[in-house]
Order: C-alpha cells, then sequence, then structure tokens
C-alpha cells in the first residue's frame, strides 16, 4: 500500500548524516501515524555513504526505506529525478541529507497541506541568508536577470525543500529533459504554491559541495535552460551597431567633405575592430552554449546509471531513469 509521504534525500559524501537525518524523520512523523517513505539516492559518494545506507537499509528494511544506489557522482538534480522516479508516497518531500532543513518543518509542510485544499505544494524560502555580502550580490543579479528574461517566476531564496501532492509529482516526472534545473521545472510545471518562511540550519556534518564556480555555471544553466533571450542579444546588437555605423559613415564623409582629409586615426580603427571581434566571438559563445545543450540532448543518454536498488521490488530490472513510452 502507497504510503502517506515519501522523502527525498539525495546524498553525496554524506556518511555523518545519513542515520541521523533517517531518525530524525521517524522521531517526528511516526508519533503523528503518518507512514512515510525513505528514498534515499547515493549519488556516487566516495567517503562510505554506500556502506552506512546499505547497513542502514539491513537494520530497517521494513521501515519502508529506499536505497537508489548511481554508479558514479551523477549531480543533485540527477537524483531528485531518480528519487522522484521510485517514490510511490501520496505526498513527497524532498529534503538535503545534512539537517540543514528540519523534519520539523517538513511536518509544517505537511499540516498546511491538509488544510488548505488549494494549495499543491509548499516551499521553502529562507528570510535570513547566512552568507558572504559579495555572494549575496550575485544571487540577486541572478534573480532579477532571470526573472525579467524568462517568461515564469523564479523566487528568490526558495530552495528544493518543498513538499508537493502526487500531481505535481506525475508533472515534475513528464518533464524528461537532460539537463535538468530543478528551480525551473517546478514552477514551470505550475500548480498553486504556498511559500513558507524558514531559517537553515548549520550542516550537522561534513562540508557544502557549492562553492562559486559551480553555482555560475548553475546559473547559466538556469538562464540557457528557461529562456532564449540570449539568443535575442545578437540581433539588437546587430541592429544597434549597423545603424551607429551608417551615422558615423554619415559624419565622417561631411567632416571629410568640409575639413578635408585628416590623419588617420588608427587607434580607432583597432578600437572597433577589437571590439567587433570581441562581441563576435561573445555571441558565438552563446549559440555554442544552447548548441551544447541540443547536442547532449539529441544523444538521449539517460540522466543516471544505477548500480543497484534496495528495497523497490518493483524495479529490480531498473531503467536507469528512462520512463517507459
Ligand atoms: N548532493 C548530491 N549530489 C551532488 C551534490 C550534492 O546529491 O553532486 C546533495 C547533498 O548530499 C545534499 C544536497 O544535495 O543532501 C545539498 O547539497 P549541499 O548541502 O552541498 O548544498 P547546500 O546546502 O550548501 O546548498
Ligand atoms: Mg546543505
Amino acid at each position: 500500500m502507497g504510503k502517506d509521504l515519501s522523502f527525498i534525500i539525495p546524498c553525496y559524501n554524506e556518511v555523518g548524516n545519513v542515520e541521523a537525518i533517517f531518525t530524525a524523520i521517524h522521531d517526528v512523523f511516526d508519533p503523528e501515524k503518518i507512514s512515510t517513505e525513505i528514498v534515499m539516492i547515493n549519488d556516487g559518494s566516495k567517503d562510505g555513504t554506500r556502506e552506512k545506507l546499505k547497513k542502514l537499509y539491513r537494520e530497517n528494511s521494513r521501515s519502508g526505506l529506499k536505497i537508489i544506489d548511481f554508479s558514479r557522482n551523477f549531480g543533485k538534480e540527477a537524483a531528485l529525478y531518480a528519487g522522484l522516479q521510485h517514490a510511490s508516497g501520496e505526498r513527497i518531500c524532498i529534503i538535503d541529507a545534512d539537517l540543514q532543513q528540519r523534519p520539523e518543518v517538513a511536518l509544517l509542510m505537511y499540516r498546511i497541506l491538509d488544510e488548505y485544499e488549494e494549495y499543491d505544494c509548499v516551499a521553502a524560502y529562507q528570510e535570513k541568508r547566512h552568507e558572504g555580502k559579495v555572494l549575496g550580490f550575485f544571487k540577486n543579479c541572478f534573480y532579477r536577470l532571470i526573472n525579467r528574461m524568462c517568461d515564469i517566476d523564479f523566487i528568490q531564496g526558495a530552495s528544493d525543500f518543498r513538499m508537493f501532492r502526487r500531481n505535481m509529482a506525475d508533472a515534475i516526472l513528464s518533464v524528461k529533459e537532460y539537463h535538468r534545473f530543478s528551480k525551473g521545472i517546478f514552477s514551470w510545471v505550475g500548480f498553486e504554491t504556498f511559500f513558507m518562511p524558514y531559517e537553515v540550519q548549520e550542516r550537522a556534518s561534513g562540508t557544502s559541495k557549492w562553492n562559486f564556480f559551480k553555482l555560475f555555471k548553475y546559473a547559466i544553466d538556469g538562464i540557457i535552460g528557461y529562456s532564449t533571450v540570449p539568443l535575442k542579444i545578437s540581433t539588437v546588437l546587430g541592429v544597434l551597431l549597423s545603424v551607429f555605423s551608417v551615422v558615423y559613415m554619415i559624419v565622417l564623409v561631411i567632416k571629410t567633405l568640409i575639413l578635408g582629409i585628416d590623419v588617420p586615426g588608427y587607434v580607432t580603427t583597432l578600437g572597433f575592430v577589437l571590439l567587433l571581434g570581441g562581441i563576435q566571438l561573445l555571441i558565438l559563445g552563446i549559440l555554442g552554449e544552447y548548441m551544447a545543450k541540443i547536442y547532449i540532448q539529441g544523444k538521449d543518454r539517460p540522466v543516471y546509471i544505477v548500480k543497484e536498488v534496495l528495497g523497490d521490488s518493483e524495479s529490480e530490472g531498473n531503467n536507469n531513469g528512462r520512463e517507459e513510452d
């Protein structure tokens, strides 16, 4: 029988946390008589998370624990997708393994969904952020930029920590793209979402896998994945530059007619050549980004490869993230 609630927990080098989060979830939900299923995805950890998860499974095989073991690190997005494919609960909660997001808050989300039929999703967003000014500034810029460029809304501070009903889970699963950007997918599928402020806790153990460059790449992927505005930059720049050159040409002709030919300004010429070269390379780069995405998607590779699944009898012969058509 399906459970009331499935937790999807992506784990990458979380050896010190997996048992704690498992226990914390049961401590919160068992007394409330809410039946839970916990789907933990080992995303190619290198620190013994795999062994720890297997041990946890052996000791708790009847508590609705499912373990999906990836053949290597495929990233959090792939792990979430795998988790969704294996989750069978009526509601689904995405939560990190590091206990920065508390199961108590998940219970609150559960109650909100109980109370308000009209909402299909409750998403937590951070009111106060424990991060540096520089990073905060770049995040601000990113959200302003992506919201201007895309038709769908991106809420600043919203995390992947959220709970939604089965209908929304099925909608997310129907999005089969290779380059998965959860923040975009959640917003793209629609449904009424309740945004709930919460405060992020310190990481229980281990370190964050994000650094500035990974975040930057993530931001670019988000923009490329949900907007075609960058492709139009070349058109706009082309028009602007053409208009400018015609005007400049006319000015030069008139100036030459009145004042005669003056000394050739090679600094200006060099400046223009370099500027134009730069702009052309930039545009080529943007085109390349889109082309690379088409190329990879065209190969139609699976989003992840599974080494082993524990606790899910239906997917013994797994299909590596490809849904049957
Ligand atoms: N994670 C993952 N695969 C990765 C990177 C991270 O499954 O390649 C998981 C990680 O184990 C954690 C969650 O994604 O449960 C969030 O990662 P992290 O805590 O590093 O991010 P932060 O909380 O700093 O945003
Ligand atoms: Mg974290």
